[in-house]
């Protein structure tokens, strides 16, 4: 007897019970997921299978920076599927050569390693960061230093990097010899940069710590002090890139020029793909043996991540997301000059379409996520209590503006924190 598995195109609310009931049973609960099912996405809009609409401003966690199915991205990866998929990296292939000089190109870095997520491209940082001390010479520099509340990713090293507890219970021990240190705290830095540091590895804004913005001072005195030690200095932009802030990098917002940068999230467009671009002087820090990946950099992949690029280029999605992420935070703002808002809602903050509302401690995320989906509009949340805009870099003002009315009507009456006994 054989069993196939089944692809069905019916759709409504009886079936849409049915995949939740399927889903629940045979997937990992190792996430929180609501109950619905997508099942197709145009632009800035999603359907569950129940035929419910969305509008949404979360962009698969701020990945979708060309929407749902751009026909460019779409056509793209079509025609790459049809005719290569994946060599491995036996060999060089034409779209990894074109990717590779585009990107480089892009930003101004004149190397490339491709892998699969932003997890992996941390995983190369972190590799690369003690492999180039140990072959210049320097097998003593293993330290490395990230920050508190930082987020790097789930594989076990870039978790060494993540500066959250909660995400390292049950699975110590951790990869040694990495410490974390206050975000923003100068002197913080100066205290544990020395002689043995390989690396400080940071993100120029904390974006799932809940959307913190490092100042330009903090990341060119941190520049200083890293060139001083003889330390490398890397940043995860797996969130920032791309033109999320309304640069292409957020680097360039403080001009700072790290070593090595992590890439991922928006890079494919939603096509996993992850990045590491670095120097010309780090470019012998992984000679041949010591680190690869099967998967990484597949045509099909770097077809999504040429299909992006050229996207990002002909939209102007980096002008775009500076000047519609000024127009939401605006509107955000306003919202809470709203006489019911206001005692909700402590602080807006962010850079171009990477935007937060921090809630007030008396306000329960969660449930404030649900009723704002209930309205329609997918967001998420960041930090424990931030809600979280990342949306498709596409977006347009009227979105926007839709997207924040029903954000204003959630957050007029938003759900309380439940009364806890002591
Ligand atoms: C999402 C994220 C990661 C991890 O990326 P994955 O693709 O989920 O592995 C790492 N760093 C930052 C800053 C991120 O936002």
């Amino acid at each position: 007897m054989t069993i196939a598995a089944s692809v069905s195109e019916a759709s409504g609310p009886s079936r849409q019970q049915e995949l939740l009931t399927s889903a629940k049973a045979h997937l990992l609960a190792n996430y929180k997921q609501p109950p619905l099912a997508l099942t197709r996405g145009q632009g800035c809009r999603v359907w569950d299978v129940a035929g419910r609409e969305y509008l949404d401003l979360c962009a698969g966690i701020a990945v979708l920076i060309a929407g749902h199915s751009h026909p460019t991205l779409v056509s793209a990866i079509a025609d790459q599927a049809g005719r290569l998929m994946h060599t491995s990296n036996l060999f060089y292939t034409d779209r990894g050569a074109e990717f590779a000089e585009a990107l480089t190109r892009r930003t101004g870095y004149p190397r490339a390693f491709f892998c699969n997520s932003g997890t992996e491209a941390l995983e190369a940082l972190l590799k690369l960061a003690r492999r180039f001390h140990y072959e210049n010479g320097a097998p003593e520099r293993t330290k490395l230093i990230s920050t508190i509340n930082g987020f790097h990713g789930r594989t076990m090293g870039a978790l060494s990097l993540t500066g959250q507890p909660k995400y390292h219970d049950g699975l110590r021990p951790l990869v040694g010899d990495v410490e974390q240190v206050a975000y923003g705290d100068l002197d913080a830095m100066r205290a544990v940069i020395d002689e043995r540091t390989a690396a400080v590895i940071i993100e120029p804004i904390q974006a799932e710590g809940g959307i913190i913005v490092a100042s330009d001072e903090y990341l060119l005195g941190l520049q200083k002090l890293c060139h001083e030690r003889g330390a490398l200095l890397m940043f995860d932009e797996v969130q920032t890139g791309y033109g999320r802030t309304g640069r292409f990098l957020a680097r360039e917002w403080s001009g700072v020029q790290p070593d090595a940068v992590a890439l991922a999230k928006g890079i494919g467009g939603g096509f996993p793909l992850g990045a590491m671009v670095l120097s010309e002087r780090l470019s012998g820090g992984l000679p041949p043996g010591s680190h690869g990946t099967t998967f990484g950099g597949n045509p099909l992949a770097c077809a999504a991540g040429l299909a992006v690029l050229r996207i990002v280029d002909e939209e102007h999605l980096v002008e775009r997301a500076e000047k519609l992420g000024a127009f939401a935070a605006a509107r955000l703002r306003g919202m809470c000059e709203d006489p019911l808002v206001k005692a909700h809602v402590v602080d807006v903050r962010g850079r171009g379409l990477l935007l937060g509302v921090m809630l007030a401690d008396h306000v329960d995320p969660l449930a404030t996520l649900a009723k704002v989906r209930d309205a329609g509009l997918l967001l998420s949340i960041a930090g424990g209590r931030v809600l979280r805009m990342t949306p498709p870099l596409v977006v347009t003002e009227s979105e926007l503006e839709e997207g924040i009315e029903l954000l204003t009507r959630v957050l007029r009456d938003p759900p309380r924190v439940a009364f806890k006994a002591a």
